[in-house]
């Protein structure tokens, strides 16, 4: 099989932010990716701007390196390297102030797409939209791609959100969850939505529980200064997690398109039951040998910011009803893993004897470090000795069936990137939606605060709290190991 590359149409990408550390790592390999990929036409651009002072060569250096550091294997291709470093540019420019927008506005090509890239802190983001205003650079062409976090509370995003609609467009504006990009979250909804399979069996009568983990194994390291304001609730749960169990339990939209898709979502987040403070178990992780402990590392021995949290949640709505949704997410847990689990009902009868009640169904999701989807089912072992029952992987990802080929999917950054240049807004989280899924986590972080809550310290490595094995064991279910 060969890899399908949609042509995009020419397009200026201005990365505000262009020097920092997620343009390093993730935008700018992505984008050679891309260019590699054949998707950067003959005249697309890419024109960093950030507050260095640099000229274009010094960029081109620095973002040499970067390819070099994140993307050794596609950097080895010198002369594409070279050709894609020509198509950079550098403004040096001031977000708050007047240095250098008239410079940008004349890099900026007309009659053309123009996305703009806010790769800067989220407060830089109402500035970096007045100015494109002012500068002539918001016209209908233009689109902004805006990263998280969006907001600290209801209040916080709200205010975000009316800040950016004062200058953009709802249509215009994509704000990112870098989760909705990967390969398997997509895969997801075709599996759901593209067989007869499993809709008939997706809903309470058949699912016992579903589960979604997001396990770290490293700890804050050097974002620890952002990371003590947010916490886990507010870094993963209130985005990440949530698109992931919207995705898992909306109602089929008509289409696959980005308002039908995202009207179901909103649907979800709106029946979400508020959640009872015996429901939610925060950690913060212990010292590991000459690891530090998670204050240590962000330097408060006072900090009572969770770095794990789980929860039980509740979809309350005629699908869902009787259902409970898992969800964990922290760091310095055993390993790097990331998977929604369906766990479907045992089976009413067993005819088998001594296996009665021991074997049921689970659908995997697994969204890193190894995407894929894959169907646990229940089959004879294998040989003589009488009927005993075995529990095998189905593989959905089906490399073998479509290829090597298959395996090599763009990354969630470049998936996205390009689907700004396409203006397709699916994948991205539409403004009403983040607000739903503030106005539900904000009860639970103020009840915490009202209460005096401190997070329960759990051993680095581990599979966090013992009050979060509780959370299922209390309901005779158990989670899942952490395992890549
Ligand atoms: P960073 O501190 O490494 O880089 C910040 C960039 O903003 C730099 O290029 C800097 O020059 C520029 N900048 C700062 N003030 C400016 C100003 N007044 N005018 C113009 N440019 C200015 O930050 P980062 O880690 O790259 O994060 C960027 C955004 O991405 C943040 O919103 C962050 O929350 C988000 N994000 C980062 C990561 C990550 O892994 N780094 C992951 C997810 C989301």
């Amino acid at each position: 099989m060969v890899s399908r590359v949609i042509p995009v149409e020419p397009f200026d990408l201005v990365v505000f932010g262009g020097t920092g550390d997620l343009a390093r790592r993730k935008i700018l390999p992505a984008l050679y990716r891309r260019f590699l990929a054949g998707q950067m036409g003959e005249t697309s651009r890419v024109i960093g701007a950030a507050r260095s002072v640099m000229d274009a060569a010094g960029y081109r250096d620095f973002v040499r390196a970067a390819i070099d550091e994140f993307d050794p294997v596609s950097a080895g291709d010198e002369g594409a390297l070279a050709a894609f470093l020509e198509r950079l540019s550098y403004v040096a420019v001031d977000a708050t102030g007047d240095t250098g927008w008239d410079r940008l506005a004349g890099e900026v090509g007309s009659g053309r797409i123009r996305a703009f890239y806010f790769s800067v802190g989220p407060r830089l983001f109402g500035a970096l939209a007045e100015r494109l205003h002012e500068y002539g650079m918001a016209d209908s062409d233009s689109r902004i791609v805006v990263e998280k976090p969006f907001g600290r509370d209801l209040a916080s995003a709200r205010e975000l959100n009316r800040v950016l609609a004062q200058h953009f467009h709802e249509h215009q504006i994509y704000r990112i969850d870098h989760y909705l990009g990967k390969e398997t979250v997509q895969n997801l909804m075709a599996v759901r939505f593209g067989n007869m399979l499993f809709e008939p069996l997706w809903n309470s009568q058949y699912v016992d529980h579903i589960q979604i983990t997001v396990a770290e194994s490293v700890g804050v390291g050097g974002r620890g200064d952002y990371y003590d304001r947010a916490g886990a609730m507010r870094d993963m749960m209130q985005n990440h997690l949530m698109q992931l169990l919207c995705l898992i339990a909306m109602e089929p939209p008509a289409k696959f398109d980005p308002d039908a898709v995202r009207d179901e979502k909103l649907k979800v987040i709106r029946a979400l039951d508020p959640v009872a403070p015996d429901n939610v178990v925060r950690g913060q992780y212990e010292a590991d040998g000459d690891k530090p402990d998670y204050r240590a590392q962000v330097g408060d021995p006072e900090s009572t910011t969770e770095s794990f949290v789980a929860l039980k949640a509740h979809v309350s709505n005629w699908r869902w009803a009787g259902t409970p949704f898992y969800l964990r997410t922290g760091k310095r847990l055993k390993d790097r893993a990331s998977e929604i689990a369906v766990v479907f009902k045992e089976t009413p009868h067993s005819i088998f004897g001594e296996d009665a009640g021991r074997h049921r169904n689970i659908l995997t999701i697994r969204l890193q470090p190894n995407e894929g989807i894959e169907l646990g089912v229940t089959i004879k072992e294998p040989g003589p000795g009488g009927m005993r029952l075995v529990d095998v992987p189905l593989d959905m990802t089906f490399a073998e069936a479509l290829g090597p080929d298959s395996a090599d999917f763009p990354d969630a950054y470049e998936r996205l990137i390009m689907d700004v240049i396409r203006g397709n807004q699916t994948l991205f989280m539409r403004g009403d939606e983040v607000e739903a899924a503030w106005a539900w986590t904000d009860p639970i972080i103020e009840g915490w605060e009202e209460r005096g809550d401190a997070p329960k310290p759990y051993d680095s490595g581990s599979a966090g709290p013992d009050d979060a094995l509780m959370l299922m064991h209390r309901d005779g279910r158990r989670w899942r190991e952490i395992k890549p």
